[in-house]
């Protein structure tokens, strides 16, 4: 009898069509189930492999055994605005989390890169236990899946800003977004997926040099180098001119997007003097600034949203310099939607 062929070992959702189909050789099945488990996967949003009908029963027995996906749903929690928030294990643990923010015809999915995060931003969940491990890139592009089958059709943007730094887990993102954007697979735009970072000019200028299509956003948080030491600590000084500076360069040369993040908190950053230094910074920049209200979270009691009247009132100033502005508001908030929290919640929950 013919020696039983080796184990795919590990997720089969990280990926490429080439790949799947040496590993899938490995195991003695012929080319096209790569191409049938690739569709499954990302267009049709099938993660278990037993619910891939179109394959043999034995090799569904086989890769559910073997080869499982790498992320299970914990958690669906679902806002009153539509946003739901999914907590996805994974296989040693730990959890992540992602999140589906429905607004018109849109539906945003917004994914981690890393569990916890080595940036401790002072306004985020994610940061509070530092950098656990970055994620994998079947770990990275799973939660798509979920939103696919849960949605029940392609979401139609896809955000790097759940928890993690992706630029310091480049290599796994850039697979990810290889799978997302594959024509065999979700076929996603790469215009419609947007790399969040709170890092340096060099490694956005990696990210441009990439050549993937995407656009940026960089996590500013502030006009000025003293206010960002207060806001990111881990930052080096002196950073603000020149991470303006690489984000305007990245839509020179990139042709996409780059927007300026600033997450608004109570008297911290939110002043009016904020706003014309920030204006300063980026009068006559291709760059557009969406302001995030600030949403609570449980280990800074101390920090407060802005009033509406200042929220508004920065919005304004910046409009009023020309500068392109967008003034979000609060998302999913009786679901603690802000970056990291329900894993944050669940992590110290666990320890208590
Ligand atoms: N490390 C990357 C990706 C994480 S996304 C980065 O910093 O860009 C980070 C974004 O999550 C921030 O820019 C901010 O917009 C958002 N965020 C995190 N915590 C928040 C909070 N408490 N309230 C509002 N927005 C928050």
């Amino acid at each position: 009898m013919a020696e039983r062929a080796a184990a795919p070992e590990g997720p089969l959702t990280g990926d490429l069509p080439e790949v799947l189909a040496e590993r899938l050789a490995a195991m003695g099945e012929p080319p096209y189930r790569a191409r049938q488990l690739f569709r499954a996967f990302h267009a049709e949003g099938r993660l278990d492999p037993q619910s891939i009908t179109t394959l043999p029963a034995a090799l569904r027995e086989r890769l559910a055994q073997e080869a499982p996906p790498a992320t299970t749903l914990k958690e669906a929690q679902e806002a009153a605005d539509g946003t739901t928030k999914l907590l996805l294990g994974l296989a040693d643990g730990r959890a992540v989390e992602s999140v589906l923010i429905p607004e018109n015809d849109r539906v945003t999915v917004c994914v981690s890169t890393q569990v916890g995060c080595p940036i401790r931003c002072i306004f985020c969940a994610s940061g509070v236990r530092g950098l656990l491990r970055n994620l994998t890139p079947a770990e990275i592009v799973e939660p798509l899946i979920h939103a696919r089958a849960r949605l029940g059709k392609r979401p139609t943007h896809i955000v790097l800003m759940g928890m993690g730094e992706p630029l310091l887990n480049l290599d796994a993102v850039v697979q990810a977004i290889r799978i997302w954007t594959h024509p065999d697979g979700m076929g996603m735009s790469p215009r419609r997926i947007t790399v969040s970072t709170a890092l340096t000019p060099q490694r956005i200028d990696a990210l441009a040099a990439a050549d993937l299509g995407v656009n940026l956003a960089v996590s500013l948080h502030a006009p000025d180098d003293v206010t960002r030491a207060e806001l990111v600590p881990g930052s080096p000084v002196g950073r603000v001119k020149a991470l303006v500076e690489a984000a305007a360069r990245f839509a020179t040369t990139t042709r996409r997007d780059a927007t300026v993040e600033y997450v608004l908190i109570d008297k911290l950053n939110d002043q009016p003097a904020h706003a014309e230094a920030l204006a300063d910074v980026l009068e006559g920049l291709p760059i557009h600034v969406n302001l995030i209200p600030f949403n609570p979270v449980s280990h800074r009691p101390d920090l407060a949203p802005p009033s509406g009247l200042a929220a508004t009132g920065f919005a304004r100033r910046l409009a009023e310099r020309n500068v392109s502005v967008t003034l979000r508001t609060q998302r999913g908030e009786d679901i603690a939607a802000a970056c990291g929290q329900l894993a944050l919640e669940r992590a110290l929950g666990e320890d208590d």
